[in-house]
């Protein structure tokens, strides 16, 4: 039988309720599953702060140790009857919090953070997890295993941080280690490098290993549990009963991660799209609906009868600017930028260029490093530089945007209406997204104007 890949994510790990409804999900399954799970809801992030208060302060440890020890412990204490299973989990959970000690304290001695061990501590929130949720899981009568990928052999090219998977290395040894007709738990956001170094999967990542997992055991589907109704034409923060997005394509899903929607990692579509693996979106608040998914990303949806399908924006975005009179004309500017970015891995998210003025959209926290590096090159041609970071990108998201004319005189017609001024807008760049720059101040009420004059 074909596996069903599960991901679950900090969202469902939140607090007891989501635990619930996660054996309630599993049951409902009733088939062997591969489970990918990330760390508890907050815990890499507090992970990864404790690395710089560690390096100055190592009596700050045994804090960070208690509190993850009592998080686990409230936890099985209220998920696992059985004793004994209780007391070997607890004694599982001091092992890794030990190992978690000594690599912090190797930091904090040596007086650095290398990379490695970086990487090696933050993927501590998945190996507290997975133990966690095999050992809930099999006292609810639905007995796994948990396997890690260093031990599966979900191979990364090894860089730091944010590694890329090596399907060459990884499919065969992966599929072969999950082939068993069992429920597997893995440890979500990280894979292991050719020198066996673990190594993270990027911020956010384990969506992508759920993925990548996906692909190698050629999985029927991968299944992401969310705490929303899956992929909606707006953020309901923002508009009133957006409308449920059923069918979307492997471009379209990924544009909209990319862009903003916080529902998925932007790379999970990466390992799926040409296997045609589709991905469905389930909400963990909704278990009673059984398993029926809110949105289905493959390559099957249509052309929407509005063409675009969804807003989606993004407050993480920051422009530099490099203004000189001959910037555009002039080459090697961009050579010599770029280059220097990608040393720093400061990662371009779009470039537009003019006669006067080129314009990189950055990441807002990698502006000021990007600022300073560009600052320093000492173009001759670039006579300022500008730092913007009070914008927001809105990108409108569709299959038929670039073959179907009026859509965007539709759009910016909406924001006109309301006054609203574009600071740049990029077409094209994907057939399936368009994109534009607003100060942010005016964010709520650009996309409540393009959503209502596309669904309204
Ligand atoms: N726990 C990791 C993170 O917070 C991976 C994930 O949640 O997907 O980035
Ligand atoms: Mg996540």
């Amino acid at each position: 039988m074909k596996k069903i890949v599960v991901k679950f994510g900090g969202s469902n790990l939140r607090d007891k309720i989501g635990m619930k409804n996660i054996i309630q999900a599993v049951k409902q399954y009733n088939r062997p599953l591969v489970i990918v799970v990330s760390a508890f809801y907050g815990i890499t992030n507090l992970l990864s702060e404790h690395l710089s208060v560690v390096l100055a302060d190592g009596g700050k440890i045994q804090g960070l140790k208690d509190s993850l020890s009592q998080l686990k412990k409230e936890i099985i204490e209220d998920f696992i009857s059985s004793e004994t299973l209780q007391q070997k989990v607890i004694e599982e959970t001091r092992i890794r919090l030990n190992q978690l000690e000594r690599y912090l304290l190797g930091m904090h001695y040596i007086g650095d953070i290398p990379l490695f061990l970086e990487d090696l501590v933050l993927s501590y929130g998945e190996r507290l997890s997975s133990l966690v949720l095999a050992a809930v899981l099999t006292d609810n009568g639905l007995e796994c295993e948990e396997v890690f990928p260093e031990e599966m052999g979900l191979y990364t090219d090894g860089e730091f941080g944010n590694a890329t998977v090596d399907f060459h290395l990884s499919d065969q040894q992966v599929s072969t280690r999950l082939k068993e007709d069992k429920i597997f738990v893995v440890p979500g956001f990280y894979g292991i490098s050719p020198k066996n170094k673990v190594t993270l999967l990027g911020r956010g990542g384990s969506d992508y290993s759920a993925a990548a997992i996906a692909k190698c055991v050629n999985a029927a589907s991968l299944d992401i549990w969310k705490d929303v109704n899956g992929f909606l034409s707006a953020d309901p923060k923002i508009v009133h009963d957006p409308i449920k997005i059923k069918r979307l394509d492997y471009t379209e899903a990924a544009e909209l991660a990319y862009f903003g929607a916080k529902i998925l990692h932007p790379r999970t579509i990466e390992p799926l799209m040409f296997d045609n693996i589709p991905i469905r979106i389930f909400n963990i608040n909704d278990t009673g609906r059984g398993i029926v998914p809110y949105s289905i990303i493959d390559n099957e949806s249509d052309v929407s009868e509005q063409i675009i399908k969804s807003v989606t924006h993004s407050d993480d975005f920051g422009v530099l600017q490099l203004k000189g009179p001959g910037v555009g004309i002039k080459p090697g500017i961009l050579a010599k930028v770029t280059g220097d970015f990608d040393d720093e891995k400061i990662n371009i998210k779009t470039v537009l260029t003019a006669q006067t003025a080129i314009n990189f959209l950055l990441d807002k926290k990698d502006l000021k490093k990007a600022y300073n590096h560009a600052k320093s090159l000492n173009l001759k041609a670039v006579n300022e530089i500008v730092v913007q970071d009070d914008i927001t990108l809105i990108a409108a998201v569709g299959k038929g945007l670039a073959e179907n004319h009026g859509i965007a005189a539709r759009m910016f017609g909406a924001l006109s209406e309301e006054r609203i001024n574009v600071q740049i807008i990029c077409s094209g760049a994907s057939s399936v997204a368009t994109y534009f720059i607003i100060k942010k101040e005016n964010k709520t009420r650009a996309i409540k104007a393009i959503h209502r004059a596309f669904f309204e």
